[in-house]
């Protein structure tokens, strides 16, 4: 065996159940073996090559960030609070005009805070890659989402175009990477990202979503994220119209859908590709802040993934997120930090904090599922894979109430394990 850990506390990351006593064995980037409760005469001397024992803490599937742009990362602690949702747009653009060199150095920062906080796996919305070589190498799997938009249906195949150029280059480079053996397990994938409804054509997202299906790669969008973005997409008024004037963008005739955006893409645009019988867990779809109409049915149907970013969230003083609304209708719903345009930390954890503090009525377990296991259902990542994360468990915490002990202690994190291997250790 490559790796033995002993622990007092683990979680299945098939069933989720809390499990006292554990070793886990494990070999070739995968959970070998489980011995639950029991004491190996010996110890941990001779199961592996390494080893980690823990007396106290809870061994936990690796957190899964289901949405970040790291490429904004630059960005941190720059922007005011309080923007309307077009002014805080209006920074963004500007804001990407720095030197490539800024941009780069704020995203190898933000890799490193990834991997100090226990995320092992990402899907991070990219405008041309910069951030794959940097996860690359810290072992970071998931998928990096190559985002296009555009409002004019006539310009989907250039915008196509740009992006497949960057995949044949990001993917020729990973060929060669991969090869070298450097890292184990599943390498981190390329995936598309049309920006949102409010930006992107019906044919750029048709053409991006059909290209994913062929390929097996992650698509993701932001969708129904603001209400403005809603009166945009039926009629074309409101304060995204008037955000397309002053920037002196033509709307090349858009005049609006009559529909909400959710229901539009899932029913009008997506739903060729779609399966009703299986979930469509690789179909990311980034806040559903303000579903409207049908749009729950849609997503009772088709069972996408949905990405819950509390604390973006709480930034644009959005109304309540329907988190109860999305989990009844079956849909995987994930946690995302979003950039650090618009939050404080890239950490799962003091996303889960938020995201206990604004639905106090849901229970730990299944915030804690979201922020792991369901993100690797988008990512297709296997139960088994040894992507793990060892938190310290506080001082008199009690097994039913232990998630929460942890949360409220703000736990430290012992060690992250990446297929299998020590990609971080603090004790
Ligand atoms: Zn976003």
């Amino acid at each position: 065996m490559d790796l033995a850990i002993r622990c007092s506390h683990y979680i299945d990351p098939v069933t989720f159940e809390l499990q006292r006593d554990v070793i886990l064995l494990i070999e070739k980037g995968r959970i070998a073996e489980t011995i639950i409760g029991g004491e190996v005469s010996g110890g941990l001397t001779g199961l592996a090559k390494e080893t980690l024992n823990y007396e106290a803490a809870l061994l936990a599937p690796g957190f899964v960030n289901a949405h970040c742009h790291l490429d904004l990362s630059h960005l941190a602690r720059q922007l005011p609070t309080g923007l309307s949702f077009t002014e805080w747009i209006d920074c963004i653009i500007e804001g990407r005009k720095v030197p490539a060199q800024q941009v780069s150095a704020a995203i190898e920062a933000a890799c490193d805070e990834l991997l100090a906080s226990g995320t092992t796996s990402v899907i991070d919305v990219s405008v041309d890659g910069a951030s794959y070589t940097p996860l690359q190498r810290r072992g970071i799997s998931g998928a990096v989402c190559l985002e296009a938009l555009g409002i004019d249906g006539s310009k989907a195949d250039a915008a196509m175009e740009r992006v497949d150029a960057v995949v044949r280059q990001i993917e020729g480079e990973a060929e060669k990477f991969y090869a070298t053996g450097a890292t184990h397990g599943s390498p981190l994938r390329i995936g598309f990202s049309p920006h949102a409804p409010y930006s992107t054509s019906g044919e750029l997202y048709q053409h991006m979503f059909g290209r994913a299906v062929g390929e097996g790669r992650v698509l993701t969008t932001h969708v129904a994220e603001t209400l403005d973005e809603q009166q945009f997409f039926r009629i074309a008024q409101g304060p995204i119209r008037d955000f397309y004037e002053r920037r002196k963008i033509a709307l090349a005739g858009f005049t609006g859908y009559d529909q909400s955006p959710i229901t539009e893409i899932l029913w009008e645009w997506f739903a060729p590709w779609l399966s009703v019988e299986q979930a469509n867990s690789r179909l990311v779809l980034v806040h559903c802040n303000y579903p409207q109409g049908p749009d729950l049915d849609h997503l009772a149907r088709f069972k996408p993934s949905i990405v819950y970013c509390p604390r973006s969230h709480a930034y644009f003083g959005h109304e309540e997120y329907p988190l109860a609304d999305l989990l009844k209708t079956g849909a995987n719903l994930c946690l995302g930090t979003d950039s650090l345009a618009s939050n404080d930390s890239l950490s799962m954890l003091d996303e889960l904090r938020a995201a206990r503090e604004a639905h106090p009525a849901l229970d730990a377990a299944t915030l804690f599922k979201m922020a792991t296991i369901n993100g690797r259902k988008a990512l297709d990542i296997a139960p088994d894979t040894a992507d793990l994360v060892a938190l310290g468990i506080p001082q008199g915490a009690q097994d039913a109430t232990l998630l929460n002990s942890i949360l409220n202690a703000r736990a430290p994190i012992y060690a992250v394990i990446q297929r299998g291997r020590i990609a971080a250790r603090a004790v």
